[in-house]
């Protein structure tokens, strides 16, 4: 197992292997199928095995896996993920979004002088020192929001606040305002199940940001270039320092970006005194095919059939839940990620989600699978849609989710 959530450790039984995928559907290696709403943990918004971008990779594999040296892949792909972010001045392409989380924390550090970082409890960074505290996904499915091996040191150098409360953000910023170098936050954070912001809170956390002179991070490995081609920010009208971009931009293959205000990123090496390389960053087969998903999202208008098939998704899933009489089931839903919580209230911070039934949503997820739907296997994960799914399974998708209330009782 080479990424935790894959282990089902969270919803217990043994985790499958695929052998292939096409669209909306996965394979075991068994040949079984799936209808998919992992789809990578959404680097696939086109769905597994896009005609397009299998065509970009087979073109760009041939010319070389990698360089070295600069390629004009890098330009392209930086000049259309310039163009969609307005706040993205210059960018660095880094291999994961781990790495540009990383990357985004020392610079703010390098470049204010300060040397505390601001998260919000669920929120998930990826995996270096200084953001695993408080982190979701694997980390929290693991019921181990903080990890051993993170020094005492590190880890109080990065605050926590609970998501979505903007007095305790105003309070604590009151007292430590002048050392908090930046927040990094998910503008809809996916990764403790979904929890879309309140009106308000983002707009607060900026204004916070701005009088107290910190960098605004926002960390859209997820809804970059998902929510729009603008990611969150074009959708909520706000304007981060910096911006971290992964899944997407790559493709399905090993990408991510950090982006922003040109005077920040020209602190980074060669030109500023702020370390960050990679081996493997810009690779041309990555680029190729971030590109060309890029493209083709765009040609398509992707993000409207994208919103479509959530919005009818949730509708078929709320009149179920309302037939039934299902009371303690919460919908949340962002666009084309969404979730179910099962809890009588409103999810809107990481307590709520560990308040709710985990072993209900096992026993779920369990039936999900055995009726051919994959869900991500854990409570605390959010589900994406893509342009390959059909109606026709979201319909087969909603029977079994009846199914599956049914037999989790
Ligand atoms: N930030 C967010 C919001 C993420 O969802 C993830 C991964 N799921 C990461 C950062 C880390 O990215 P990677 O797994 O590519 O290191």
């Amino acid at each position: 197992m080479n990424s935790p959530v894959r282990s089902f450790r969270a919803v217990g039984g043994e985790p499958f292997f695929a052998r292939r995928a096409a669209g909306a559907t996965l394979w075991d290696a068994d040949g079984r199928p799936y209808i998919d709403y992992v789809c990578s943990w959404g680097a696939l918004p086109l769905g597994h095995a896009h005609p397009r971008v299998e065509a970009a990779l087979r073109e760009a594999v041939g010319e070389g896996t990698s360089f070295g040296v600069p390629n004009p892949r890098e330009v392209g792909l930086g000049e259309r993920i310039r163009s969609a972010f307005p706040s993205i001045e210059k960018l660095r392409m880094t291999s994961s979004g781990t790495e540009a989380c990383m990357t985004a924390i020392r610079l703010a550090r390098g470049f204010t002088g300060r040397e505390k970082i601001l998260k919000f409890a669920g929120c998930y960074h990826g995996h270096s020192d200084s953001l695993l505290v408080k982190a979701g996904s694997g980390a929290l499915t693991h019921g181990e929001p903080d990890s051993a091996g993170v020094p005492r040191a590190v880890a109080e150098l990065t605050l926590v606040l609970p998501w979505n409360d903007p007095f305790a953000a105003r309070e604590l910023f009151a007292r430590e305002g002048e050392r908090i170098a930046a927040v990094i936050l998910e503008p809809v954070p996916a990764n403790a199940g979904l929890l879309p912001p309140r009106p308000g809170f983002l707009e607060e956390v900026r204004e916070l940001c701005t009088e107290h002179e910190a960098l605004l991070i926002f960390d859209e490995v997820i809804t970059g270039f998902r929510l729009g081609m603008g990611g969150a920010q074009e959708r909520f009208g706000i304007r981060p320092d910096l911006t971290i971009l992964g899944k997407i931009v790559g493709g399905g293959l090993p990408a991510a970006a950090l982006g922003g205000r040109a005077e920040i990123l020209d602190r980074l090496a060669p030109d500023g005194d702020v370390y960050h390389a990679g081996t493997l960053s810009g690779n041309p087969l990555a680029m190729a095919a971030g590109l060309a998903q890029i493209e083709e999202m765009e040609r398509t208008d992707a993000h409207k059939r994208l919103e479509q098939l959530g919005a009818f998704l949730e509708s078929e899933i709320r009149m179920l839940l309302s037939r039934r009489g299902e009371k303690k089931v919460q919908v949340q839903r962002v666009s084309s990620l969404f979730c179910l919580f099962f809890t009588d209230r409103p999810v809107i911070s990481l307590q709520e989600a560990l308040e709710s039934d985990r072993k209900r949503f096992a026993r779920f997820f369990h039936s999900l699978l055995q009726q051919g739907i994959f869900f991500p296997p854990s409570p605390f994960e959010t589900c994406f849609l893509s342009t390959a799914h059909s109606e026709q399974d979201l319909e087969k998708t909603v029977a079994a989710i009846a199914r599956a209330l049914e037999e989790s009782q």
